[in-house]
C-alpha cells in the first residue's frame, strides 16, 4: 500500500463499535480512527472509506477517511443508496393505495425514485386487479411496476436485471413477501419467511445493524439491505410545502393555481382543486392525510422554535420576589430572523439526535 494508492473498500456492516469493510474480495474488521469520531463524521454502511494500517494475515484495517457520499437514508442508516423497491402484495395482505403513497412520498421526499413491485400476483382474480394499478402508477405517474410471484421465477426477471451493481432497499409492510423475492432471486440467502411476529420483535431491536448483502456471489458490488427501509414512518419531519412538491400529480397544474404557495386544499383559484380527476382520485385522498400530519409538525415546530428563542432575565431586587423579564437572548436574536425551514432543520437534528441516543440504549441492552 503506498501512500499515493491507499486502499479503499465499501462498509459493509456495523456490529459493536467493529466497521466491516469489503476491499478487494476481503472483509477487513475495522476500527475508526479517533479522529473521524471526534469530528461526528462517522461512516454509514454504504459508504466508501480509506483503510490504513491494513493486515492482512488477521482481515483488520482502520478507517482512515470516509469517501463523499451521494445520498444518505435514515431507516435504515445506510449511505449511496441507489434505488428503493415498494414491495406490496396484491392480495394478502391486500393490496392498499394509501399505504403505497405513503412509502413512495417518503422515498420521494428522501431524494430517491422509488420502483414497484406487486407481488403475489398468482392471487389475482381479474385482470383489472393489475391493470387498474398498472394504469395509475406507471402509466398515470411514470413509476417502474413490476407484478411479481415467486410461484413463476421468471416473473423476476425484469427485477433481477434491475438490481445489477447497484446498491438496493426493499421497502413494504410486513408479510407483503419481501423475504420471499429476495430467497427466489438467490436460493443461498435463505431468510426466514412468513414469520412475521418474530421479524417485528427483531426489527425493533437491531436497527443500527443493517448489512449489505451480496444479492448474486457472481456479482460482488450488486448490494441489498437486509433490513426493510421506510417503515412506520409518520410525516412528521417535513413541511407542507415540501410535501406538496413531490406528488407528482400536481406537477403540471401547480403553475396555474392563483397562489404560489398554494397547498390545493380550499384555497381561491386552486388549479389542482379545479381538476375532478385528480380530487376523485386515491391518491389526492391520501395526500390530504399526509398534508394533515405535516400540519401538525409545522405547528408543533414553530411554537417550539419560538421558545427557543427567548430567554428570561432575571432582575434581582432587594427584599422582593427576583423580577423575571422576558426577553430575546442575545444569540437568538439574529435567529429570530431565520426562515421556518431553517428552525425545523434544527429540530430536525435535534430529533435525530434524541433519536440515534435511543437507538444508542437499545443497542447497548441487546447486545
Ligand atoms: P416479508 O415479511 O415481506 O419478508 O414476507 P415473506 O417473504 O415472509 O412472505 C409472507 C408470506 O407470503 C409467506 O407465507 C410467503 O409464503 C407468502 N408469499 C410470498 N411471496 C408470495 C407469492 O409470490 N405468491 C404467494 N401466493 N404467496 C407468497
Ligand atoms: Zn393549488
Amino acid at each position: 500500500m503506498t501512500a499515493e494508492h491507499p486502499l479503499t473498500g465499501r462498509l459493509r456492516k456495523y456490529h459493536s463499535n467493529f466497521y466491516y469493510v469489503e476491499a478487494e474480495g476481503v472483509l477487513y474488521e475495522c476500527a475508526l480512527r479517533g479522529i473521524i469520531k471526534k469530528e461526528g463524521t462517522e461512516p454509514l454502511v454504504g459508504d466508501f472509506v480509506e483503510l490504513d494500517s491494513v493486515h492482512l494475515p488477521s482481515k483488520t484495517a482502520r478507517i482512515n477517511r470516509v469517501l463523499a457520499r451521494k445520498n444518505a437514508i435514515t431507516r435504515p442508516k445506510l449511505a449511496n443508496v441507489d434505488q428503493v423497491i415498494v414491495v406490496y402484495s396484491l392480495k394478502e395482505p391486500e393490496f392498499d393505495p394509501h399505504q403505497m403513497d405513503r412509502y413512495l412520498t417518503h422515498i420521494e421526499l428522501a431524494g430517491l425514485t422509488p420502483i414497484l413491485c406487486i407481488s403475489k400476483a398468482d392471487l389475482a382474480q381479474t385482470e383489472t386487479d393489475l391493470a387498474n394499478i398498472q394504469t395509475l402508477y406507471a402509466d398515470g405517474l411514470g413509476y417502474q411496476v413490476f407484478f411479481t410471484s415467486v410461484k413463476k421465477p421468471e416473473s423476476l426477471d425484469a427485477l433481477r436485471a434491475l438490481t445489477k451493481h447497484k446498491i438496493s432497499v426493499l421497502a413494504g409492510p410486513s408479510g407483503s413477501g419481501k423475504s420471499s423475492l429476495l430467497n427466489t432471486l438467490n436460493q443461498h440467502l435463505r431468510l426466514r419467511v412468513g414469520e412475521v411476529s418474530e421479524k417485528i420483535s427483531r426489527g425493533q431491536h437491531t436497527t443500527r445493524h443493517v448489512e449489505l448483502l451480496t444479492l448474486f456471489e457472481e456479482e460482488p458490488d450488486t448490494l441489498i439491505a437486509d433490513t426493510p427501509g421506510f417503515s412506520n414512518l409518520k410525516f412528521n419531519y417535513v413541511l407542507p410545502d415540501r410535501l406538496q412538491e413531490v406528488f407528482r400529480d400536481f406537477a403540471e397544474l401547480r403553475p396555474h393555481c392563483s397562489f404560489s404557495d398554494c397547498l390545493h386544499v380550499d384555497e381561491e383559484g386552486c388549479a389542482v382543486r379545479a381538476d375532478e380527476a385528480v380530487i376523485n382520485g386515491t391518491r389526492y385522498q391520501s395526500y390530504l392525510n399526509m398534508l394533515a400530519e405535516s400540519r401538525l409538525y409545522k405547528e408543533a415546530a414553530s411554537v417550539s422554535s419560538q421558545k427557543e428563542e427567548f430567554g428570561y432575565k432575571q432582575l434581582d431586587r432587594k427584599g422582593k420576589d427576583a423580577l423575571r423579564i422576558l426577553r430575546l437572548k442575545e444569540k437568538n436574536r439574529d435567529a429570530s430572523r431565520r426562515t421556518v425551514r431553517q428552525q425545523v432543520s434544527l429540530l430536525e437534528q435535534h430529533d435525530q439526535a434524541e433519536e440515534s441516543l435511543e437507538e444508542e440504549v437499545q443497542e447497548s441492552e441487546t447486545d
